[in-house]
């Protein structure tokens, strides 16, 4: 028996960049999906979305900017941790929101490279902390209680890192960190550059909302961080984006 909505659509989805051409339903066989409200031609775009948290790969360090992911010439070091580099004064500003719970921790941790999904974790922790109801993170799925022994393994590893990077974390906080953990560990997207290659890491909520397909009627495109999702092919209204 399938059930065509739920409440699901009390939810906020404004809040997360659906747009109003898409529904977001529960279906018993997909769990949470989104579906056409009208039918959708070729190449629309269909979601544009900011990452609500993004971290940039290791393998650019020095290359492009730990905010906008923009190559340059002269990137200036964090004070502190002298880790993470940017473009300019406005990235270093812009990104302090979700740096300064992770500077400590890094500047510690040299010469080791912090794991880009632990930093993630830390980032969404202050980003919970900012929002006292109506979380963006509780838009996301967890499989915490399906995990594999193998994945539980990373994830305790992971773990440790999230612990270094967090200054005395209290027990909450890192109960907290777990539950993050395993939404980031099924809602991560590889964030890719100009020519394809993976920059960075994130999570965008509306996006996550997407299910997977091997044989996929959409498809996310990046510039710089911003995410658009574009139809490859016409979809029919009522039929599921993936
Ligand atoms: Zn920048
Ligand atoms: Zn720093």
């Amino acid at each position: 028996m399938a059930a065509s909505s739920s409440s699901a659509s009390s939810l906020q989805w404004g809040k997360i960049g659906v747009s109003s051409q898409l529904e977001v339903r529960e279906r018993e066989a997909w769990g949470r999906g989104v579906y056409a409200a009208t039918a959708l031609s070729t190449g629309l775009e269909v979601m544009r979305a900011e990452p609500l948290v993004h971290v940039l790969s290791n393998d650019v360090r020095g290359q492009l900017c730990d905010f906008c992911l923009r190559e340059s010439q002269s990137l200036l070091k964090c004070g502190r941790c002298k880790y993470v580099r940017y473009c300019s004064k406005t990235c270093q500003r812009g990104d302090w929101r979700f740096h300064k719970g992770e500077c400590g921790g890094i500047a510690r941790a040299q010469p080791h490279s912090p794991t880009p999904l632990a930093r993630l974790v830390v980032r969404c922790l202050l980003v919970d902390a900012e929002e006292e109801t109506q979380r963006a993170t509780e838009f996301l799925c967890s499989n915490e209680d399906k995990l594999s022994l193998e994945v539980k393994e990373d994830a305790a590893t992971l773990m440790v890192c999230v612990r270094l990077l967090l200054e005395n974390p209290e027990t909450s906080a890192m109960r907290r960190a777990y539950t993050l953990l395993c939404k980031a560990l099924c809602n991560t997207f590889t964030i890719h550059g100009s020519g394809l290659d993976p920059i960075g890491a994130g999570i965008y909520v509306g996006p996550s909302l997407l299910n997977h397909s091997c044989r996929p009627n959409c498809v996310a495109v990046f510039n710089g961080t911003s995410m658009t999702v574009r139809t490859i092919e016409p979809v029919q209204q009522g039929h599921q984006l993936l």
